[in-house]
């Protein structure tokens, strides 16, 4: 079995900081892993219990997450962040694209506060109707378009409390909005970043809160703003909750989940076709000038 590397720590109060907004928060920092790293070791807490990846490890697996995904974003459609933030309040015990066929018809018709708020609750019930707790999410959607009408000007607000006070939005909803509305660096924890955080035991935890802080924590500076979507779509499409897919994951090499299925370094992009080379010879011939 490989030696375990020397632990990094995890800082406790992460997510209580106020979220931090970042000029350069789409691109991570420049200076490479050894940078990146110290930028882990920074964060690190001396009280927080151990980790088995080191502060290089963790940097370079967020690196190459970041070489995987450049742009990442959400698969729920919308068209603006209102039709965002309806779409997250349905998407609970929902998938995404179950939540995009109901809400093609629903945003066609209705994709602002006021135009929702007329709509009325009957008939979002009705558009909605296949999206699983249909009826209170159409009673919270009909509420919180009327509240972001009457009290928000029509408009979705950047704070967290005035988020997390909307029927229906709770901590992991204003995280989203405020990440991938408002390129906040947060980071919503569902239940494939709950699995992964445990799986991979980088940021181990019971609830969604507590693998929240332990990512906040140790997450370098300049990967934040998209780590809800590298470790979502990692969660989705290949650490698969019943059977990772650990032979075309970018991280096989460094991850230490005991449930991992192969050792195999995965390469971290596709490479593009190789030019022909030289053609083989028949025997005895020789290349011109060789
Ligand atoms: S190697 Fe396997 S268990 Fe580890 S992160 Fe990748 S898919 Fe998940």
């Amino acid at each position: 079995m490989a030696e375990k590397a020397p632990a990094a720590k995890r800082a406790p109060k992460a997510s209580e900081k106020a979220p931090r907004k970042r000029s350069d928060a789409s691109e991570p920092k420049a200076g490479g892993a050894s940078a990146l790293a110290r930028a882990v070791r920074a964060k690190a807490g001396a009280e927080a219990p151990p980790i088995p990846y080191a502060p290089e490890e963790v940097a370079e697996i967020f690196r190459r997450f970041a070489v995987q995904r450049a742009h990442p974003t959400s698969e729920l459609e919308h068209v603006n962040t209102f039709t965002l933030l309806v779409a997250v309040v349905l998407s609970a015990q929902m998938t995404d694209a179950g939540v995009n066929r109901a809400t093609r018809d629903l945003f066609a018709r209705a994709a602002t506060p006021e135009t929702m708020a007329a709509l009325g609750e009957d008939a979002i019930r009705e558009a909605i109707r296949t999206i699983g707790f249909f009826r209170t999410k159409a009673r919270n959607v009909h509420r919180l378009s009327e509240i972001l009408r009457d009290r928000h000007g029509g408009e979705v607000p950047r704070e967290r409390a005035a988020l997390e006070a909307l029927p229906g939005v709770g901590r992991k909803t204003a995280n989203v909005i405020m990440n991938t509305a408002f390129g906040e660096e947060t980071l919503a924890v569902d239940t494939h970043i709950l699995r992964i955080g445990n799986r991979i035991r980088i940021a181990p935890g019971k609830t969604p809160e507590a693998v929240e802080q332990g990512f906040l924590a140790i997450i370098p500076d300049g990967f934040l703003r998209h780590a809800h979507h590298w470790l979502i779509l990692h969660g989705r499409f290949v650490c698969k909750a019943r059977k990772p897919d650990c032979a075309v994951c970018v991280i096989a090499d460094l991850c230490r989940a005991d449930e991992k299925t192969c050792d195999t370094a995965a390469p971290l992009v596709a490479l593009p076709d190789a030019p022909p080379g030289p053609q083989p010879l028949p025997p005895g011939a020789k290349r011109p000038g060789g």
